[in-house]
Parts: structure tokens; C-alpha cells; sequence
């Protein structure tokens, strides 16, 4: 697919431009009041009366936002001690920012080059779960490309072989060198020894139900049963659906990820929310985005961070197709997590992720509003695939070391932000605690 996208000129509906000034929404945010969507803009581009962005104004906005993360969260910076294990590369849905997805007819028995993609079974994502939960982990978190052999469980598999709607984009397992089991597997799999299992991004839980009418709840319902504990609010990219048009056409549309979201609180499980710009979006998409995240946090509550994920440009479609020549500016990526801080007034926890920055920009984001400082990662496939030079295990030593050397508490955190332990950097031995098997030795020797 994605042939025909259009690479011309981009000529967007939604423009960066207001009635607001720049001053009076800096002092709407210093006092605290709900900030507009034209606040928002004025603030993110430090004002639309003049071109570019103006230092002094910038470092206004990230003071207003420093000073809001203290009032809400204190110096406490958080981390949780946990494990990607994404289950497959396999993945025909196309979106031009991503380097992760291989082909699946690659995937196929049939096949027979090289693809450098992986697809794992239940029993592999078990044994490699279970290794880091005698590790320590508190989480695993799995996100995935979208494998045609891959059905909601077996009744849901059941539909889809009787099915021959060629739109469904459903193949047998028998078709594939290996078969990725059913997601309710994959789920149960990984549900060991009481580990916190994140996954099933709206995304995939289209994909878990796609040719049924099956409300979302039930989809949820079906995969909390089998140990799904909460749900990472990625494939959002930006809420707004004349972007999505452009960088991934293929995917579901924002009201239908905003309904998959609402369900999963609905059925009591906690998510988190993402947003990745710096690609062919501009800023009044940005803050259109932080408001439907915003309304969707007035309706559930159950969103316990925002996560800003500055887009990785090389090696992406978008930039080899020439839709962009790079991605956000260290100005941008600052003032993005800052007016994410004080327009989301409903969103306790801004997350810096040192995957996407590097560790010196992440360090630094803690002081423009962010407050959390993501995982362990024991394994990160999707930003080294995409070019980014920052996707390495990070131990809690380092955390340690990193987050006091900057002044504040270093803190590992549930996912959920329930359980928290200051960790104290002068000890010998710095490890997890609060993972079901963590007893405070390193995670790794
Ligand atoms: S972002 Fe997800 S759905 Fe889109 S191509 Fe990549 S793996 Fe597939």
C-alpha cells in the first residue's frame, strides 16, 4: 500500500493560528486555569505573532511548567523496572513513520529469504517473561505488529477462517514458519508469577476483533480474563484525522481509537496515553491532540501518563519519500512536553523518554514539566529499528545515579503509580523491589 500517498504539498484544514496572545495564555497557565486550544498554540509556538521560536518566551513556558510538575508530583522522579517483549514484526498496515513492521508475506512458510523480522510463540514470550521476572521486573509490556494469523482466542479464530472477506487481513497459522498463537494466549503467557502485563494498544484490539461486531468492552473483557492488567494508549500517533490520512492511512481512525481506549477503562483497566509528533503535523494538531486526550481523561480517569514520543525520522518511509527532511528541533521537543504538563491539568505524570531524547535531552525534560523517566527495558526493539541510537537496557543504578546527579528523588514506581520506593543511590547494591520476585539485586549482573 501507501504507493498513493500523496507527497505533494500538504494543505491541512487545521492551521496554527489564533485570537489568543501569547501573553495572556502564559498567564492563564502560571495561574493554573484550563487552557483553550488557542492557549495551547500560543504557548507551543511561543506565540503566533511572529515566526520561529522566540528563546525568552520558550524558557518562560518551561518554567511555567517546571514549577506546575513541582505543585502536582513534587521532585519525585519515577521508573519502573520492566521488559519489552513484542511478539512479532509482522505487519501489514504500512504507516509511513514506522521502520518496525516487516512485511508478513515474508513471514510465510513459503518464503524462503532472509527477512530479519521474529515472531514468537506463547511458549517463547513465557520462558523469556519468566526469566525476567526471576530477574525483578514489575512489568511487561508488549506492543506488536499486526500478524494476520493473529485472532482475539479461538472462537474469534473460528469466525475469521469461515470468513472470506479478504479485508480482514487474516491468514492461517499453518501459513506462517511460526504460529503466534491467539492474543488471549500471548497474554496468558506472559502473565507469570504475577507480573503486571501491559499491552493490546487500541490498534491491536481492532485487529482482535476485526470481523465481528464485538463492542471493544468485550474484546477488553476477554483479555483481562486472561491476565491483561492495563493498556499502553500508542498507535494514537496525533488524534486528528487529516494527519493520520498521511502517515497511516490504514489505521483506525481517532474517534474509533478514543472508543477502544473508553472501553478498556471501562472494563477497570488503567491505560496511559502517547502522542508522536515532529513529522508532517503543526502545532495547532499537537494541541488538538492534548485536548481529545485531555476530554478523554475527563470521562475515564483512568490515564496515568502522557508519553511524548518525538518522531525518529531516519529509515521511515515519511523521509525517504521526501513528506519530511528530519523530525522536532531540541525547541520544539521541550515545549511540547511543557504544554503537554500544563494543558493536560487532568494527567498527573509527564513521561521523558530517554529512548527518544538520549539521556542528556531526557534528563533535561525533567525540568521543563516531565516527571517520570520510563522503564528498565530490558529489551527495546522498535527505536533501534527506526534508526534511533538510544535503545539500550537501562539499570536501576543508573537510574539512580542520573536522576540524584540532577537534584531530585529517584523513585521506582508500579505501573500504576500506586506503589513507589525511593531508591537510595549510595547503597551498594542498587536493584527492584517492587516487582513480585525483586529482591533488590540488579536486574542484570
Ligand atoms: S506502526 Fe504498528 S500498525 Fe503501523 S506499520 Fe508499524 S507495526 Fe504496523
Amino acid at each position: 500500500m501507501s504507493d498513493a500517498v500523496p507527497t505533494g504539498d500538504l494543505e491541512f484544514t487545521h492551521q496554527p493560528t489564533t485570537d489568543q496572545s501569547f501573553e495572556n495564555a502564559l498567564a492563564k497557565a502560571r495561574d493554573g486555569e484550563r487552557l483553550t486550544v488557542a492557549d495551547g498554540v500560543e504557548l507551543i509556538t511561543t506565540g503566533t505573532d511572529r515566526d520561529g521560536i522566540d528563546r525568552r518566551r520558550k524558557e518562560q513556558v518551561l518554567e511555567a511548567a517546571d514549577r506546575r510538575r513541582a505543585e502536582v508530583v513534587g521532585d519525585e522522579v519515577t521508573f519502573v523496572a520492566n521488559l519489552n517483549n513484542n511478539v512479532t514484526t509482522a505487519c501489514n498496515t504500512g504507516c509511513l513513520f514506522c521502520n518496525f513492521k516487516d512485511r508478513s508475506e515474508q513471514f510465510r512458510s513459503s518464503y524462503q529469504e532472509d527477512h530479519g523480522g521474529f515472531t514468537k510463540t506463547p511458549a517463547e514470550s513465557r520462558e523469556i517473561v519468566a526469566d525476567a521476572v526471576e530477574r525483578g521486573i514489575y512489568e511487561v509490556c508488549s506492543v506488536s505488529g499486526l500478524h494476520p494469523a493473529l485472532a482475539l482466542d479461538e472462537e474469534h479464530r473460528e469466525l475469521l477462517e469461515a470468513s472470506d472477506r479478504e479485508e480482514l487481513n487474516y491468514r492461517p497459522p499453518a501459513d506462517y514458519d511460526v504460529d503466534p498463537g491467539t492474543y488471549c494466549e500471548q497474554i496468558r503467557a506472559m502473565d507469570v508469577g504475577g507480573v503486571h502485563v501491559h499491552s493490546m494498544t487500541p490498534e491491536e484490539a481492532y485487529h482482535a476483533r476485526r470481523g465481528t461486531d464485538w463492542a471493544y468492552e468485550e474484546v477488553f473483557r476477554r483479555l483481562s480474563r486472561a491476565g491483561l492488567d492495563s493498556v499502553p494508549g500508542t498507535a494514537a500517533e496525533i488524534l486528528v484525522d487529516e494527519v493520520r490520512e498521511v502517515i497511516c492511512p490504514a489505521k483506525i481512525d481517532s474517534a474509533e481509537w478514543l472508543e477502544a481506549m473508553e472501553a478498556a477503562a471501562a472494563v477497570g483497566l488503567d491505560t496511559t496515553a502517547t502522542i508522536m509528533y515532529g513529522h508532517v503535523e503543526n502545532a495547532k494538531h499537537r494541541v488538538l491532540h492534548l485536548q481529545r486526550v485531555r476530554e478523554l481523561q475527563d470521562r475515564t480517569g483512568a490515564i496515568t501518563e502522557f508519553v511524548p514520543l518525538s518522531f525518529v525520522h531516519e529509515e521511515t518511509p515519511l523521509y525517504e519519500r521526501g513528506l519530511v527532511d528530519g523530525g522536532a528541533s531540541r525547541d520544539e521537543d521541550e515545549l511540547m512536553i511543557a504544554v503537554s504538563r500544563l494543558f493536560l491539568d487532568n494527567v498527573d505524570h509527564i513521561q521523558s523518554s530517554w529512548v527518544k531524547y538520549g539521556d542528556s535531552q531526557g534528563l533535561k525534560m525533567l525540568t521543563c514539566g516531565a516527571d517520570d523517566f520510563m522503564g528498565t527495558i530490558l529489551s527495546e526493539e522498535i527505536t533501534k529499528r527506526a534508526g534511533g541510537d538510544y535503545g539500550e537496557f537501562r539499570s536501576i543504578r543508573e537510574y539512580a545515579d542520573m536522576i540524584s546527579a540532577i537534584g531530585r528523588t529517584p523513585v521506582e514506581r508500579s505501573t500504576d503509580y500506586e506503589h513507589r520506593r525511593v531508591v537510595d543511590p549510595d547503597a551498594d547494591a542498587v536493584g527492584p523491589e517492587l516487582g513480585p520476585k525483586a529482591d533488590g539485586t540488579p536486574l542484570l549482573e
